[in-house]
């Protein structure tokens, strides 16, 4: 069996390397941290994505989760809402890493933590696989290029009963794409994609108050170009897989390191990339809906809410479906979201 080397230790380095210590690699992490270290996240991860990292790893996320959710609640302009079910999680984020970090410890994989790697290059193993983030050095060794996004948090303690729905408001007042509120055990996740600026204005338009607990920010990489070349690979962030509608990164490092192992196992490593680009997971469909959403105006945004208010999206009555027909421009734009969220809420979180 080849050595790998993987050089980031977050959710990509950890989820990949478990995936291959059990097909039988020889896996070392290089982390330039001391010790596991979260980046900023909302948190959210489906079912699905757990049961799948579950059934193929042996890793029980259960322990690391703060709360349960019974699906996605969708806020417009005008204060209309519309709901998708689908169970998912928020995570302790952190302790979850570490926890799968341990766990592909306890099946022979190696974490060298305090080694930074500068020159990919002079790492000697037979397969390296970048899953070292935004920035990732692999991703410059092979010369890949990515769509990015800014993504602006607080942690905060509210004064809001706690919901067991992750909330996404679509709104242009407030986010380049939403704004969501995603609940924890003990404080909540806001955030928007966009600034700081951006944020703020979500938090007061929603009277969204409260102690702020920390504020963080980070880049989200997605439409990757290109994701392996000879003996490198990518997975994660570094790849620019995180979904292009919903920029949710974790569901996609476990689809990823899944179809990566199969690749390396049965010597198909030439394939991975027609391999990922063929997944569901990875569709060009969730481009399309990103650009669907930001071609609308505010007032569109407020139309479909009203047309779907308090609706099940992916189940919407006939009666909405007659009451759609009368805005024949809007229906193609209103049937390509639905088809992401369908997707979507088993690949994209
Ligand atoms: C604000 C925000 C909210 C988000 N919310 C969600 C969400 O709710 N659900 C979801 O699914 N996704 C979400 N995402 C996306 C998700 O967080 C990312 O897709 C995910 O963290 C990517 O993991 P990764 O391991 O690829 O990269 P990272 O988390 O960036 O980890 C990279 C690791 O590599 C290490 N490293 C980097 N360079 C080197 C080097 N040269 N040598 C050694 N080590 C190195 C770093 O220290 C780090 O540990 C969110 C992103 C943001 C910014």
């Amino acid at each position: 069996m080849k050595d790998i080397g993987i050089i980031g230790g977050g959710p990509a380095g950890v989820i990949a390397g478990s995936y291959l210590v059990k097909a039988g690699f020889k896996v070392t992490i290089y982390e330039k941290n001391e010790r596991v270290i979260s980046t900023p996240c909302g948190e959210g991860i489906s079912h699905t994505a757990i049961l799948k990292l579950r059934h193929d790893t042996g890793f029980d996320s259960a322990p690391y989760f703060s709360s349960s959710i019974d699906g996605l609640k969708n806020i417009f302009p005008g204060n209309y809402y519309t709901f998708t079910y689908e169970y998912g999680y928020v995570l302790e984020r952190e302790k979850w890493i570490d926890g799968i970090r341990r766990h592909f410890e306890k099946n022979g994989g190696q974490v060298i933590f305090n080694s930074e790697i500068k020159d990919v290059s002079k790492l000697n193993e037979s397969v390296i696989i970048g899953a070292d983030g935004p920035i990732s050095k692999v991703r410059q060794k092979i010369g890949g290029k990515v769509d990015m996004c800014t993504a602006m948090q607080y942690k905060m303690k509210l004064d809001w009963e706690n919901h067991d729905l992750l909330e996404f408001y679509w709104d242009l007042d407030i986010s380049d794409l939403y704004g969501w509120n995603f609940p924890k055990k003990d404080y909540f996740n806001v955030g928007v994609i966009g600034n700081l600026k951006k944020l703020d204005n979500f938090c007061k338009k929603y009277k969204i108050s409260g102690e702020i607990l920390k504020k963080e920010g980070y880049t989200i990489p997605f439409n990757g170009s290109k994701i392996h070349e000879d003996k490198y690979f990518l997975v994660g962030d570094s790849a620019g897989m995180a979904n292009a509608f919903s920029k949710g990164g974790l569901a996609a490092i476990v689809y990823a390191s899944d179809i990566l192992t199969y690749c390396l196992k049965n010597g198909f490593s030439s394939s991975y990339e027609q391999k990922i680009r063929s997944h569901p997971a990875f569709s060009k469909s969730y481009s399309l809906a990103m650009k669907t959403i930001l071609s609308l105006n505010q007032k569109e945004l407020e139309i479909i809410g009203k047309l779907t208010h308090d609706k099940d999206l992916l189940n919407l009555p006939t009666t909405t479906k007659l009451k759609a027909l009368k805005y024949p421009s809007l229906l193609p734009n209103l049937l390509k979201i639905i088809r992401a969220f369908k997707g979507g809420m088993k690949y994209a979180w």
